[in-house]
């Protein structure tokens, strides 16, 4: 591996250079080793010594690379321009062996030119989050970006109340946001969005240089990537939380989550962020947001694409999102082609969970035990006769799948998690973590990586929340 620093380089007037400012008693709390063997990362950072004099001296490396991008967005809406990196810092992008770009990134590092009122801090509690959730994700096959590493401290960081603060380093492909392209067309600094595509298009899309049209080609790709990410969230039932256009990524991962959630009980209309008044991002209001969000993007290609091009790559997400949505749907039920009958018995069940308020996973993992039985089924619903007939409309369509049952089932469970990070389980790791152990945080990371496996040693991670863990309020402020 080597480090390169193209984005600060090439696009040197879109940064500020920045220091990071140091924590009080940093502590190397987490550390992902298998990412780091994956993007070939130096062995040494896993050395606390190491990796804090890179950051925190006057002459560390990634102290003295340090840069803040600029970029915007629209923020439940409303345009913003006046966004970027307000507390984190690209500290350098690592290239493997195999040409792979991955940008390493610090949130917590302290005040930057985009902090506006901010302290440029991050908490505790909102960087285990991101680690956990971040990890979560991966594990299930979602597109996200990944956590490396998760420094505490004794720095107190005051929001609702003093806490701790901390830092958190990601790897992603890059941090380029629907929100830069949008910075620079709604600011009219057209020679600046001119080369941040230039950039983009050889850096992280070089297959389309040779389409007869690149930006056209670049923004199909945004959006089949994106409605492909937004059918995984919607059939795992992760719900983002704020999902303005700056924590949008042009690489189709999830990105920037706070007070994201996965679904507990299936409650279509489930607004996890507790800022989100209107349900603007209520869990079914998702892909239409998404889409919202590409067509914001897809002004700054005017430019380059007419009315006729952009229009003729959004209306492609749609059905992408269908079709892939109809994919996952139909592995988690067994069927291995699926119809629009098929859909209508999708629907049928996920109207049944949300009448009789079930829990999304358990219910799915459900339908992959081998003692499933028309009774045992019709136990976990309140509206037994419904659920009656939906059990054999339901063995009707499987007994025309090919698979003997034990094969199919086999198969269903690998795309039906029985374990996911429920609010409460990053609770406890939070709780835990804030009176200076870490090992729930491991011990949940390690059950969350084999999500699919029964793992029967940890079957209490299984579980449904308690009634404390069941309506928390995330905020935004962390
Ligand atoms: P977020 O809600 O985390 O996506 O952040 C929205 C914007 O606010 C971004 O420009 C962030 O960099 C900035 N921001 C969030 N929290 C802080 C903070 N504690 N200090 C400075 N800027 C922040
Ligand atoms: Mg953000």
């Amino acid at each position: 591996m080597h480090f390169d620093h193209s984005y600060a380089q090439k696009l040197s007037d879109m940064v500020s250079q920045v220091r990071i400012s140091p924590l009080l008693e940093p502590e190397l709390a987490l550390y992902n080793e298998q990412l780091a063997e994956d993007i070939e990362l130096k062995n040494e950072f896993s050395q606390p010594e190491t990796l804090f004099d890179a950051l925190f001296k006057a002459d560390g490396y990634f102290n003295l690379n340090a840069v803040a991008q600029k970029y915007g967005g629209h923020q439940f809406g409303g345009w913003n321009p006046d966004l970027g990196d307000g507390r984190g810092v690209l500290l350098a992008e690592v290239v493997t062996q195999k040409q792979r770009s991955w940008d390493l990134h610090l949130k917590g590092a302290g005040k930057t030119p985009y902090s506006r009122f901010g302290d440029g801090r991050a908490v505790l509690r909102s960087t285990i989050r991101e680690y956990l959730a971040s990890e979560a994700l991966h594990s299930l096959g979602i597109p996200t970006s990944r956590a490396l590493c998760l420094i505490a401290s004794k720095e107190t960081v005051y929001r609702e109340q003093p806490e701790t603060g901390a830092m958190l380093i990601r790897a992603c492909q890059s941090h380029i946001r629907f929100g830069h392209f949008e910075y620079f067309y709604q600011t009219k600094q057209l020679d600046k969005l001119d080369k941040l595509f230039t950039y983009t298009l050889q850096k992280h899309y070089p297959w389309c240089i040779n389409h007869e049209n690149p930006h056209y080609s670049m923004l199909e790709q945004i959006v089949l990537s994106t409605a492909d990410l937004i059918a995984k969230w919607q059939a795992f039932g992760f719900c983002h939380g704020v999902m303005n256009t700056d924590n949008m990524s042009i690489h189709g991962i999830t990105f920037d989550f706070g007070p994201y959630a996965f679904l507990d009980t299936f409650d279509p209309e489930y607004i996890c962020n507790h800022s989100d008044h209107n349900g603007r991002y209520a869990f079914d209001q998702q892909p239409g947001v998404a889409l919202w969000n590409l067509n914001a993007l897809a002004h700054a290609f005017t430019p380059y694409i007419s009315i006729e091009q952009i229009k003729q790559a959004l209306t492609q997400y749609e059905t992408r999102l269908q079709i892939h949505y109809a994919e996952l749907m139909g592995a988690k039920f067994g069927f291995k082609k699926v119809t629009n009958d098929d859909m209508k018995l999708v629907n049928q069940w996920l109207a049944l969970l949300a009448q009789d308020k079930r829990d999304y996973t358990q219910s799915f993992r459900l339908l992959c035990d081998e003692n499933l039985s028309q009774s045992k089924l019709t136990d976990h619903f309140i509206d037994r006769e419904q659920a009656q007939v939906w059990y054999q409309a339901y063995m009707a369509r499987v007994a025309e799948e090919s698979l003997p049952k034990n094969e199919r089932l086999v198969t269903m469970r690998e795309a039906n998690p029985k374990f996911i990070l429920r609010n409460y389980l990053a609770q406890n790791a939070i709780n835990e973590a804030e009176n200076g152990s870490f090992e729930e945080c491991k011990r949940l990371l390690k059950v969350l990586s084999n999500p699919f496996d029964e793992q029967p040693e940890f079957e209490h991670y299984a579980q449904t929340p308690p009634d404390w863990g069941k309506s928390m309020e995330i905020s935004c402020s962390s």
